[in-house]
């Protein structure tokens, strides 16, 4: 199976070449951040994740013909969650997010837990904690649907700063998500691609793996596809911070007997100072 991309649908196909039950829209906002639409086309639900800034979503959706019935925060921080009042204002769509994050987000008509879970149409995600770049950030996965949203945890070929959480911790939530299945697709918060590709080059640069995708990237690029939306198993073989338990990777960065979290954490230090 492999994403077809199309503008800013993403289309997620399997061999078969049966669309999956979700239409998937990356919808660009502010900088470098994406907010998406998920709809599920048998029942006519639409939700969003993140809603950065409602003027982006509102145009997507109205551009659709899309009603909006809910709204999945992430995590708290302004550039994930400042859309959010507007946008349940314009529509009514009903808002959930971390019962641990309730007094920083906007009032929250659902609050959810680890293992939780969020009903969109017929499909039904499970909720995930996946603290470290901040205490309280969830990660939504449809596994119908086979797509993973996990905003500033997992990132394409990155993961987030660690704001709040240890290195242990985010370890730990990079572990979790590494564990779901190859074909996921794993849709980030931001497109920190060129920055990101630097670093994995500066530590991982005979990777034939991560050299391919880096010039796919390039590609990609050029036509407009979201760079925040990408395969787990690619994430798998070329994110550096995904390959802390892999023994060449230890020993690249001069740490052979180390546990996998002291590797993981080596290399945040070494990102965050890059
Ligand atoms: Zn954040």
């Amino acid at each position: 199976m492999s994403p077809i991309w199309r503008s800013l649908e993403v289309t997620v196909t399997d061999e078969s070449e049966k669309t999956m039950p979700f239409v998937l829209h990356a919808v660009p906002c502010l900088a470098d951040n994406y907010a998406y639409l998920i709809h599920d086309p048998a029942s006519g639900r639409t939700a969003v994740v993140d809603v950065p800034d409602a003027a982006p979503v509102q145009q997507a959706l109205t551009a659709q013909g899309w009603t909006l019935h809910d709204i999945l925060i992430t995590h708290h921080h302004n550039d994930h969650i400042d859309g959010v009042q507007d946008l349940r204002a314009a529509t009514g769509a009903a808002v959930w997010g971390a019962r641990k994050d309730s007094h920083r987000l906007p009032p929250l008509d659902h609050a959810l837990a680890e293992g939780d879970t969020v009903t969109i149409g017929k499909e039904q995600g499970r909720v995930l904690d996946v603290s470290g770049h901040t205490i309280g950030h969830i990660a939504f996965h449809f596994p119908d649907s086979r797509l993973a949203f996990t905003a500033d945890s997992l990132m394409a070929l990155g993961c987030g700063r660690l704001f709040e959480g240890t290195p242990e911790q985010m370890w730990s939530s990079l572990t979790k998500l590494m564990a779901l299945p190859d074909d996921t697709v794993i849709c980030s918060g931001h497109d920190y691609i060129k920055g990101n590709a630097s670093f994995a080059l500066s530590v991982d640069g005979d990777n034939p793996d991560l050299q391919a995708r880096i010039a796919q990237c390039k590609m990609d690029a050029e036509d407009g596809k979201p760079m925040a939306v990408v395969p787990l198993a690619l994430e798998r073989q070329t994110n550096p911070f995904l390959r802390a338990a892999d023994p060449r990777m230890k020993a690249k960065v001069g740490l052979p007997g180390a546990s996998d979290a002291e590797v993981f954490a080596h290399l945040r230090a070494l990102k965050d100072k890059f």
